[in-house]
């Protein structure tokens, strides 16, 4: 089968493979038929190894940290698509051959004390398909039937078309971060705007966040230019932000010095959540100045290095902040949330989503270019379809 792998840890890019051998079914695993993937950070992270250290070592977790022991993997975990193939002993009221799917790819041990202790997402052992195992970017894949999530409980392909069922997974993450912010009625601060950043957006107002900044900082050297950034706050407005702030000062004057303002102004000296979704080194800091005394910060956004500058004692300590890692989505209540949430239609969550989807699916053979097209700014949620004939 068509597949996009990792072949090497010590070197930038994938590989598109034809010959992979179709993905094995235990007796408790479904085989699913990928109808469409999405591109994201992480993947990009993947791609561009050589340069992300801390991604690599994850990807080295479970054998030991040696490279030269790195087994390639099948890359990809934003996806959906049909149920093709049942393991012997998986309960047809679960999930059955032709159902439209998708899935948790976060595999947890099930026997660990966070496991046993309602929290799967943060497992001990866990293993995340695509980074560890097999993924998505592939004709099939298959996974545990207890990670399925079965879309045609939520109206199915009417209801969560391909187009967003592929990028629940990222989505899940949004909600997660939004939801442990518990937002309604608060002020909230968004770091980032990029897929998760303008993403999170959208369910905050949909859960009811009385004002919603959301900053970037713009990288003219990177090819992300101030006017580029501005382009993507139009988008985070459409999407539900109120206030949007580029923090580079020589590109974009002043902003920075209003966005300060702004907080300072709010009731409580600051913001009462901040959402950090860029993993940029001077996000943390602003997210520090940013909250208000007794505020939340919460933590999505990967870091590419360990940090050298955090002013814990000033922005932690004396401010009596909470600080709080995000991780993957809560099994599976997260999902749930998520789909009752995109399948009604009055939450207006769809609605809103539908302005970061690119419309038009690239192949999975020209992988290159969807990446490109992230990697470059100009997508924000980009598919890629195994079978080029895939509409959504
Ligand atoms: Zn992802
Ligand atoms: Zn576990």
């Amino acid at each position: 089968m068509q597949a996009l792998k990792k072949e090497s840890l010590l070197e930038d890019g994938l590989h598109y493979v034809t010959d992979q051998a179709e993905p094995p079914v235990g007796h408790f695993d479904v085989k699913i038929k990928v109808t469409a993937a999405s591109i994201c950070g992480t993947d990009q992270s993947i791609y561009q190894i050589t340069s992300r250290q801390g991604m690599r070592d994850e990807m080295l977790i479970h054998n030991g940290g040696d490279v030269s022991g790195y087994q390639p993997i099948v890359v990809g975990h934003e996806f959906c698509g049909e149920v093709v193939e049942l393991g012997e002993d998986v309960d047809t009221a679960l999930v059955q051959v032709g159902d439209y799917v998708t899935s948790e790819m976060h595999i947890a041990c099930g026997y660990c004390q966070q496991c046993r202790s309602g929290n799967q997402h943060i497992c001990m052992n866990i293993r995340v398909k695509g980074v560890h195992l097999d993924g998505a970017f592939a004709d099939y894949v298959s996974v545990p039937a207890t990670n399925v999530v079965n879309l045609e409980r939520f109206g199915g392909r009417e209801v969560i078309p391909p187009r967003f069922g592929a990028f629940l997974d990222a989505l899940g993450n949004g909600v997660h971060t939004v939801m442990e912010g518990d937002v309604a009625g608060k002020t909230v601060a968004i770091l980032g705007c990029g897929a998760q950043g303008l993403m999170a957006a959208a369910v905050a107002r949909t859960l009811g966040a009385a004002r919603i900044y959301i900053t970037d900082y713009s990288n003219p050297d990177g090819g992300f230019s101030a006017a580029h950034l501005a382009h993507r706050f139009a988008t985070a407005r459409e999407l539900g932000a109120d206030f949007c702030f580029d923090t580079n000062e020589e590109a974009a004057p002043g902003q920075k010095l209003e966005l300060f303002d702004r907080a300072r102004n709010e009731h409580g000296g600051g913001i009462d959540v901040i959402l950090e979704m860029s993993g940029a080194e001077g996000a943390y800091n602003d997210a520090g100045a940013l909250v208000k005394n007794g505020g939340e910060i919460l933590l999505l956004g990967i870091p590419a290095r360990p940090l050298r500058s955090f002013d814990f004692g000033k922005y932690a300590v004396w401010k009596g902040v909470t600080l709080k890692g995000i991780f993957g989505r809560r099994m599976f209540e997260t999902w749930y949330a998520m789909l009752d949430m995109l399948a009604t239609e009055s939450t207006g969550l769809k609605a809103r989503l539908e302005k970061i989807i690119e419309r038009e699916t690239v192949p999975l053979a020209n992988f290159e270019q969807g990446f490109e097209r992230v990697r470059t700014h100009q997508a924000v949620k980009l598919l890629l379809v195994p079978d080029a004939e895939t509409k959504d």
